[in-house]
């Protein structure tokens, strides 16, 4: 089975015009001159399948690799080299039977990688090939010369070439790729926690001021319910109360009105009596009233004195003029006189005032003097006793009339009196109403004052009332006008006012409690806190996730290192038992072998430059590794080691030891560029022997000047350059190519 159907080069190095070959035989040789090119195919094949170093391509840049120009032909701006692989055994994990990969390099540098004609990484190509045991340590391209890299290499790249030898890049590959994502991951795992721990103290901050917030969402719902209650309760005291005092005021305010209407008919009445009892007027009339009277007696006592005269003149008329018998008084004279006297006593007895009974007493004691005189006189004649008579006659009638004068100023003066005080009693009646009036006002007004009073401090309780609904419903919302609706607090009207003061205090007591606990942007907060805690949690879930992740990771890294360690251990196993048969058979005896040194840390050899995105791929790091050395001991020679070997003796070692490591997991091809210069006929044709043997399970292009070797092959292709500079290729038969070759 050929893998490799053909290879087209195009302006790749010499190559400055499309040239192509096709393998048709497992073993192929490539012959020609020096200098005319065939190394280049080598390297196109190198070129194509993704090296990037230009020294194995025996190039400083990318340019170098193009076509240079020559007189003949003008340089190219571009070198493509192209493979196509037969892949109906899929050899390649892809899903066509011919598989093209392509390599194109610009004058700029600029790579392009194409896979049956679609662009593609450079990564991509690798994996492809390492997955069809095609390595990047190019073990199976053997450049010229380099026949003794195996020998030259370090024990690590040593290694590396036999594990690629062995198919074990893929492992290493994935190895890698999974050590790299395992790196990320706990990078990630890293910055996650570190995220976590920076969120941590914010968290349990904005978690202690939710707390607080709804502790303060608590007491405002308490505050709410308390001033929902104190507010029906005040609204209901200050409803019923207000309503009662303004009654009361009404009823003060009438009861005043009538009680000033009732002084000021007092007044009036007042009044009345004090201009009816006016004193100096009472005096005067009392006054006149007391000379009319004393007039009136005077008036009569002259009269009775009058009348003593003329009845003692008349008695003595009436006797004839004579003197009466002494001793002898007519007994009418003395009756009248009697009488006289008993009525002036009795007027004397009548007298209030001891002045005024004096005088009566006086005057009563004249009358009986002028009695006693009368007793004495003579008698007037007849004509005489007529006039006196009549003069007696006419005193008695003017007597009587002022006598009954008299007693009509007596009468008045004493009605005067007495209705003087009747006024009185009535001004003191109307004084002391008056005085009962004026308190009863002044107690009213005091209550209607007092009425007023209170109005004035409902209408303040009012006024802080509606402040603090205001300020109620800007705190805890428009609930707390519950009362408008709600039936009056049980208690309200009729418990003491100190309740409500309480209730007033606590409400206070706690808005302030609530302004403490500062929770102004409480929303704000809250939705940084869920916010918070939600990325919190995707953290936590995202580092579980990598933590999981990790540790399959790290389970994958360890199977994979079992899989590669046995099969690396198992695959040495193989290749020392070829390369013992190989070894003798080239040398006649005597033995080499791979072993495995000790485990040391190195530093990772680092890939030469990748363009692509992943050299992280490629990291250098630090790691456990165990290379590869070798033992060689000759036969019949006592020294051992590769430092003694001749360049022939490495030749043949190198080549012994790569024939095994094909043995043991065959590559698809292998590409051997005069590997075989420094043999001697001898071992020229054992190496032709045995690249016979190789051509079983590996499909071989051979550059070769031997013959033996292009005997071996079952195809031939000479390349030679004309004088343009150009290589050419062209079918050959083996006498052409031997003459070539000479
Ligand atoms: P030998 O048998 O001596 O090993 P060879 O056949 O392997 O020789 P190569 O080394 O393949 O020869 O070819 C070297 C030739 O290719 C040189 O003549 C060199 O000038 C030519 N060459 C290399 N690179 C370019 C290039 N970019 N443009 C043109 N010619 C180039």
């Amino acid at each position: 089975m050929l893998y490799l159907k053909s290879i087209e080069l195009t302006g790749f190095k010499s190559f400055g015009k499309k040239t192509e070959l096709v393998f048709d035989s497992p073993i192929a040789a490539i012959v020609g001159p020096n200098g005319s090119g065939k190394s280049n195919v080598a390297e196109g094949f190198r070129f194509v399948l993704g090296e990037q170093s230009m020294k194995s391509m025996r190039s400083k840049r990318g340019e170098d690799l193009i076509w240079g120009g020559s007189p003949a032909l003008p340089r190219a701006n571009r070198a493509g080299v192209k493979v196509v692989f037969n892949n109906s055994k899929r050899l390649l994990d892809i899903d066509f039977s011919e598989v093209v990969i392509e390599r194109v390099v610009y004058r700029d540098g600029q790579n392009e990688y194409l896979l049956n004609g679609t662009q593609v990484r450079l990564k991509d190509i690798i994996r492809l090939l390492a997955g069809a045991n095609i390595g990047g340590s190019g073990y199976q391209i053997i450049s010229q010369g380099e026949a003794d890299r195996i020998l030259n290499a370090s024990p690590r790249e040593r290694r590396e070439m036999v594990e690629d030898a062995l198919g074990l890049k893929l492992y290493q590959h994935k190895k890698a790729e999974s050590e790299r994502k395992l790196a990320e991951a706990a990078v990630n795992i890293d910055k996650t926690r570190s995220l976590r721990r920076e969120l941590a103290p914010h968290l349990t901050f904005l978690r202690s001021q939710v707390e607080k917030i709804e502790k303060a969402r608590e007491m405002k719902d308490e505050l709410s319910a308390k001033l929902a209650d104190y507010l029906a309760r005040e609204n209901a005291y200050l409803t019923q109360e207000t309503a009662r005092v303004k009654d009361e005021e009404h009823a003060r305010a009438r009861e005043l009105r009538d009680a000033e209407e009732r002084i000021a008919a007092a007044r009036d009445e007042l009044e009345r009596h004090a201009s009816a009892g006016d004193r100096g007027e009472h005096a005067e009339k009392l006054a006149a009233l007391e000379a009319a009277r004393v007039a009136a007696r005077r008036e009569r006592e002259q009269l009775v004195r009058e009348m003593g005269r003329a009845e003692a003149a008349l008695e003595f008329a009436e006797r004839g003029g004579a003197s009466p018998e002494e001793g002898v008084v007519p007994a009418s004279a003395a009756r009248t006189h009697a009488q006289r006297l008993s009525m002036m006593l009795a007027e004397a007895e009548a007298k209030e005032s001891v002045e005024d009974m004096r005088v009566a007493l006086r005057a009563a004691r004249e009358e009986i003097t002028r009695f006693i005189g009368t007793l004495g006189e003579a008698p007037a004649p007849a004509g005489e006793a007529r006039e006196a008579h009549a003069q007696v006659e006419e005193l008695a009638r003017k007597l009587a009339e002022a006598t009954e004068t008299e007693e009509r100023a007596e009468r008045a003066l004493a009605e005067f009196r007495r209705s003087g005080e009747e006024g009185r009693e009535a001004r003191h009646e109307a004084e002391r109403n008056m005085l009962t009036h004026e308190a009863a006002k002044r107690e009213l007004t005091g209550k209607l004052s007092a009425a007023r009073q209170k109005l004035e401090e409902l209408a303040m309780l009012s006024r802080r009332f509606e402040e603090e609904v205001r300020e109620g419903v800007a705190l805890v919302g428009a609930a707390v006008r519950g009362w408008e609706n709600a039936a009056i607090p049980e208690g309200a009207l009729s418990e003491e006012r100190s309740e409500q003061e309480k209730r007033r205090r606590a409400i206070e007591r706690l808005k302030i409690k609530i302004e403490e606990a500062g929770t102004g942007e409480g929303e704000q907060i809250l939705r940084e806190f869920t916010q918070t805690k939600e990325r919190d949690e995707f953290l936590a879930r995202e580092l579980a996730d990598l933590e999981r992740s990790a540790q399959s990771l790290k389970t994958i890294i360890a199977e994979l290192e079992k899989t590669i360690d046995e099969r690396f251990t198992e695959g040495l196993k193989h290749i020392n038992e070829a390369l013992a048969v190989f070894f003798a058979k080239l040398f006649g005896g005597g033995e080499a072998k791979l072993e495995v040194e000790a485990p040391r840390v190195r530093r990772g050899a680092a890939r030469e430059n990748l363009e692509d995105e992943d050299d992280a791929l490629y990291e250098e790091e630090e790691e456990l590794y165990a290379g590869l050395s070798i033992s060689v001991s000759l036969p019949r020679k006592k020294v051992r080691g590769l430092e003694v070997l001749s360049g022939g003796e490495r030749a043949l070692t190198s080549i012994a030891l790569i024939f095994s490591m094909s043995q043991v997991n065959p590559p698809p091809f292998l590409i051997l560029d005069e590997t075989d210069a420094a043999l001697d006929e001898a071992n020229s044709r054992r190496y032709a022997d045995m690249i016979k043997e190789l051509s079983r399970k590996s499909q071989l292009i051979v550059i070769t000047h031997n013959r033996a070797t292009m005997a071996a092959a079952g195809e031939l292709y000479g390349v030679t350059m004309d004088s343009s500079g150009v290589s050419k290729v062209l079918s050959v038969k083996l006498e052409e190519a031997e003459r070539v070759a000479k």
